[in-house]
Order: structure tokens, then C-alpha cells, then sequence
């Protein structure tokens, strides 16, 4: 996993460099001071040189101001690199997430995904940072400043020194329990935002079944679990803070009472003191730093495994490594021997045998939950058969690019979803880079002309999130307009016109006659009289295809459609 994570340093190995080395010189500056200060009190001072004093300080000056230049270079340069990577992440992640498939989608809360592509990125860019430069500054300071300790009183030195194991431990110690912490901090985070996610979108449900108060409860419990999780984290931070204050003025102490004896006993000049007593503090400072570490490094590697998970989740479907390219469809459907279930036991489709002729308009009737939509479903490769094969003009579809077969279907369902922005965008969604006159005609063709001239921001007028501010019908119009665009050889209608009002839809089903012309259609409906005039009708089941024929045959043969259409008229 460490290995995965420095992959990501590659593109910016200068920036790295860069701020790495200027962090290392910046912790040998600093660690020049105390000898600074040691050499002026013994050597400068008696001798009451002032323009070799005023020298020392102009030089103290210069180094403080260069250590100040390279902090900013740390800082703004240093934060450059960890923005470049949790950049790229992000941007892997998205492209990885726009190739799951289906079922994936059908497992996922969109709040989780969406914290994962914020949140953990965040503090994993922190991590990228933070993480190498930190940790190995403070180990160089460490050792640079006990080394320094050492020429000037080895015993001092040797003494102070036993603090160290204490220092790594507590470090060990406080980092386990800041992991842990961190990790149940992120899943709440993301249970959040998928609890609002779900509140939000079905707010107008809350609303209309009243049931704000409930929901309210539902969001309470996890804001509660959020915050005890992040004072449980919160404490552990304290205690780490305050048990390594209270261990650096203990060393200092420890040095002062050592420091004075060594002098009482000449062993010491009162300068060497001073430095010493400086050097140690410079010494201890790297705790702070392993605890900056302690605190980004979980945090950052929390996230980190989240990403990986997400990122090493395989499609279920994708393209076979020899799948061909197929310019375009001509559209004769085979489904051979097909069986499929979204996973355990049971199975929505057994044995289904079906063969649809290009051109053909082929309607699925039966009842709700059968496995219609299923069963179209199977032929973009939303998902893969479990049994059985599916092919369009000879070629089993998981031979082909799933770019190429899924340009060559087109689905209108009976909701609709737009994106939120105009009516512009949701139309040319159907054909990224078609022209104004290709758009307008197909404005045209899905008989949406009036509509969009009675906006006062004709095309331009933005539809809402989900298309809130469309109605039913104009929605499948849209979708309509969208599927000319398209212009794909099969086309799916599922239960496209079922929501609307008989009015609409028989309005509806005129622009839906013409989008079919010439193109293999599967239409599924609700209302036997959408489907009268179908090339063929077949029946749906839970027992799979139980009848099939012309509209006129399925009466005469008195089955399931004959009962159908009777309850309907009768109706
Ligand atoms: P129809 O379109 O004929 O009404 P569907 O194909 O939508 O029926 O559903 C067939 C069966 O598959 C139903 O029992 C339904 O509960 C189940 N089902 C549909 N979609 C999913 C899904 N995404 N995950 C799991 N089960 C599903
Ligand atoms: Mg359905």
C-alpha cells in the first residue's frame, strides 16, 4: 500500500526535492542558533568587540530571514505538491467510478461517494505533504541536535537522552489509537452525507407524508455518533498534547538542574549552558512534529485505504480484452437460453429463448415484476447474463466494445432523469456535439417546438435538479428529443408513457410512433392499447415467455393477453 501511495509523487519529483531540501536546510538553520548563542556569550562577549558583535547579528539576521523565505517555500510550496496529488487522486477516482457498473450502483450510497471524493481526499493531500518531510526532519533534527549536544558535554548529552524511548513510544502509542479513531470519524462523515443526500432528494416525500420529525430523529442519531466519535478523537489529541508538554518541560528541567551542577563544578562555561539548554529544546522539538505526524498520518491513511478499496472494486462488466468495434448496429436481437438474477438464489429470468428481426416492433407485456425491464436491461450489458448468451446480428454482445454496443441502444423510461442546468444541455445529452440545426430539428421532431418558444429563456431555461420545473410529459419529451439525437438502430421504451395522463400520452405516443420508424423497437406497456398495432406482442411472466403473436392471435388463443385486455376494456 506504502508503495501505491509514493506512485502518486512521481509527476512532481521537483516539487518534492524542492520542498524537501529547503525543510532540511531550515532544520540546520535552526539548529545553528544555539551554537550562535554559545559562541556570543563565551567568546564574544568578554572580548567587547562591537563590530564583531554587530556583525554576529547581521549575520543572525541574514540566516533568520532565509530560514523565513524557506518556511514560505515549505509551506506554499510544500502544500503545492499535496494539492497536485489529492488532485490526481480525485481525478482517478471519478474516471473509476464512471466505469462501475450497475450492480455497484445498486449497493452504493451516493453520500458515501461522495465523501470519499472530498473528504478523505482532503486529508490524504494533508498526508502527502506532511508525511515524508515531517517525519524525516524530525528524525535529522534529532540527531543533528544530539550530535551537537554531544561536543559540547558528552555526559549532559547521554543523560538527556534517556528520554528518547519514552518520546517513540508514546508516539506508537497515541498514533494506534488516533488510527482507529480517525477511521470511524471518516465512515460517520460519510454516513452523513448519505443520510443528507437521502433527506434532501426525498424531501418532497418527507414533506408530503409529514413525516419531518422522523426524519429529524434519523439525522439526530447520526450527528450524536458524529460527535462523540470526534471527541473521543478530540481527547485523544489532548492527552497526547498535554504528555508531551509536560515531558518537554521536563527535560529542560532536568537539563537545568543537571546544567547547573555541571557549571558549579566547572565542568560547563555558562555559554556552553545556554546552548546546551537551547539545543535541548531544539532537541524535544521533533516531538511536536512526530505529533503533527501522529495526528495527519491516520487521518491521511484512513482515507487512503478507503480509496484503494474503491479504487481496486472491479467492474462487473467491462469490455473482453479481443472485443470488437461494431460502427453500426443493424439490430437483429437473439437472447439464447438466458438466465440471470441480481445475485443469491433466485432468479428473475430462466431459459428465456427470444429472436427479435431488425425493424421489428416487438411489445413486452405481463405482469409488474416479471423481470421486463430486466430483461432490456441485459441487452446494453447493464449487467451480464448469469446463463445463456445475447447477441445483435450474430455477435454475442460481450464481444463487443461497450461503447459501440451501448451507442447503438437507446432507452426512454418512465422517469425521466435530467441534469440539472438548461433544457439545452439535457437535449444535447443525447449527442454531445451536435449542431444547432440537429438540435432543432429534433426539438421539432419530439413536438416540443411550443413548449420551449413559450419560455422566456427558450432552450436556455434551466430545468431544475432532477428537472423539477418540467411536467411529466414535457420530461419524455425531452427524452424524446434526446433519443433523436441519438439516433440509435434499437430502442428501448420502457413503460415511457405509463406515468402520464391518457391524453398525454396518446399525444406522446405520435412521437414515439415516429422515433421508432426504421428502428428495432422493445417497447414495454402498461396499457394494452399502446401496443395494439406491435409486429408482435409477447408476454412476460414469472414462468418467463408464455405466449407470443400478433395482437388479433392472443385474443383468439384466450390466454393471460386475452384476460389482460378484457380487464382493461372492461375498465
Ligand atoms: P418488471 O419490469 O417486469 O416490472 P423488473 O425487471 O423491474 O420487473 O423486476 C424483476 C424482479 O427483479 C423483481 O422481483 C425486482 O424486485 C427485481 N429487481 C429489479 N431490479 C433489481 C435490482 N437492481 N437489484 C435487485 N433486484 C432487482
Ligand atoms: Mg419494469
Amino acid at each position: 500500500m506504502l508503495s501505491r501511495f509514493i506512485a502518486y509523487y512521481k509527476p512532481y519529483k521537483k516539487l518534492f526535492y524542492l520542498d524537501f531540501f529547503s525543510a532540511i536546510l531550515a532544520g540546520f538553520l535552526e539548529l545553528g542558533f544555539p551554537v550562535a548563542v554559545n559562541q556570543f556569550i563565551d567568546k564574544l562577549l568578554p572580548g567587547k568587540d562591537w563590530s564583531l558583535i554587530a556583525w554576529a547579528c547581521a549575520g543572525l539576521l541574514f540566516i533568520y530571514m532565509l530560514n523565513a523565505f524557506l518556511n514560505y517555500v515549505v509551506t506554499y510550496w510544500g502544500h503545492m505538491l499535496g494539492i497536485n496529488i489529492e488532485t490526481d487522486m480525485r481525478r482517478k477516482l471519478f474516471d473509476h467510478i464512471q466505469k462501475l457498473s450497475f450492480r455497484f450502483f445498486d449497493n452504493t450510497k451516493t453520500g458515501h461517494l461522495i465523501a470519499r471524493l472530498t473528504n478523505d481526499l482532503m486529508e490524504i493531500g494533508e498526508m502527502a505533504h506532511h508525511g515524508p518531510e515531517d517525519l524525516f526532519i524530525a528524525v535529522m533534527t534529532l540527531i543533528g541536535a544530539f550530535a551537537l549536544m554531544l561536543l559540547i558535554n558528552w555526559k549532559l548529552a547521554l543523560l538527556t537522552f534517556v528520554v528518547v524511548p519514552v518520546m517513540i513510544w508514546l508516539a506508537i502509542y497515541f498514533s494506534a489509537k488516533m488510527t482507529k479513531a480517525f477511521h470511524r470519524l471518516f465512515s460517520d462523515i460519510a454516513d452523513f452525507n448519505a443520510r443528507v443526500e437521502d433527506n434532501v432528494g426525498g424531501m418532497r416525500v418527507v414533506q408530503a407524508f409529514g413525516n419531518e420529525a422522523f426524519e429529524k430523529i434519523l439525522f439526530n442519531e447520526n450527528n450524536l455518533r458524529f460527535r462523540l466519535t470526534k471527541l473521543i478523537s478530540y481527547k485523544i489529541m489532548a492527552s497526547n498534547t498535554s504528555i508531551s508538554y509536560l515531558l518537554k518541560r521536563l527535560v529542560t528541567l532536568f537539563v537545568m538542574i543537571c546544567g547547573t551542577w555541571f557549571v558549579i563544578r566547572g565542568e560547563l562555561t555558562s555559554g556552553e549552558f545556554v546552548g546546551f539548554l537551547l539545543l535541548a529544546n531544539v532537541f524535544i522539538g521533533p516531538i511536536e512534529k512526530i505529533n503533527a505526524v501522529i495526528e495527519s498520518y491516520p487521518k491521511g491513511f484512513a482515507g487512503f485505504k478507503r480509496y484503494v478499496e474503491l479504487m481496486d472494486t472491479e467492474p462487473d462488466v467491462k469490455d473482453r480484452p479481443n472485443a470488437a468495434t461494431i460502427d453500426r448496429l443493424h439490430g437483429n436481437i437473439a437472447f439464447r437460453d438466458v438466465s440471470f438474477g441480481y445475485g443469491g438464489e433466485a432468479k428473475v429470468l430462466r431459459h428465456i429463448d427470444l429472436t427479435i428481426r431488425a425493424g421489428e416492433t416487438v411489445a413486452f407485456v405481463g405482469p409488474s415484476g416479471a423481470g421486463k425491464t430486466t430483461l432490456c436491461s441485459l441487452l446494453p450489458r447493464f449487467y451480464d447474463v448469469s446463463g445463456g448468451s445475447i447477441s445483435i446480428d450474430g455477435t454475442d454482445v460481450r464481444d463487443m466494445k461497450l461503447a459501440s454496443l451501448r451507442k447503438g441502444i437507446g432507452i426512454v423510461q418512465q422517469d425521466v432523469f435530467l441534469f440539472s442546468g438548461t433544457l439545452r444541455e439535457n437535449i444535447a445529452y443525447g449527442k454531445m456535439d451536435a449542431s444547432e440545426t440537429e438540435l432543432r430539428a429534433a426539438v421539432k421532431r419530439a413536438q416540443l417546438e411550443a413548449f420551449v418558444q413559450s419560455l422566456p429563456d427558450g432552450l436556455d431555461t434551466i430545468v431544475g435538479e432532477r428537472g423539477v420545473k418540467l411536467s411529466g410529459g414535457q420530461k419524455q419529451r425531452v427524452a424524446i428529443a434526446r433519443m433523436f439525437l441519438k439516433n440509435p438502430p434499437i430502442l428501448i421504451l420502457d413503460e415511457a408513457t405509463s406515468a402520464l395522463d391518457t391524453e398525454t400520452e396518446s399525444a406522446i405516443q405520435q412521437s414515439l410512433a415516429e422515433l421508432s420508424q426504421g428502428r428495432t423497437t422493445l417497447v414495454i406497456a402498461h396499457r394494452l392499447a399502446t401496443i395494439k398495432n406491435a409486429d408482435r406482442i409477447i408476454v412476460v411472466t414469472e414462468e418467463g415467455v408464455t405466449e407470443q403473436g400478433k395482437h388479433e392471435e392472443l385474443l383468439a388463443a384466450g390466454g393471460h393477453y386475452s384476460r389482460l385486455h378484457m380487464a382493461q376494456f372492461q375498465s
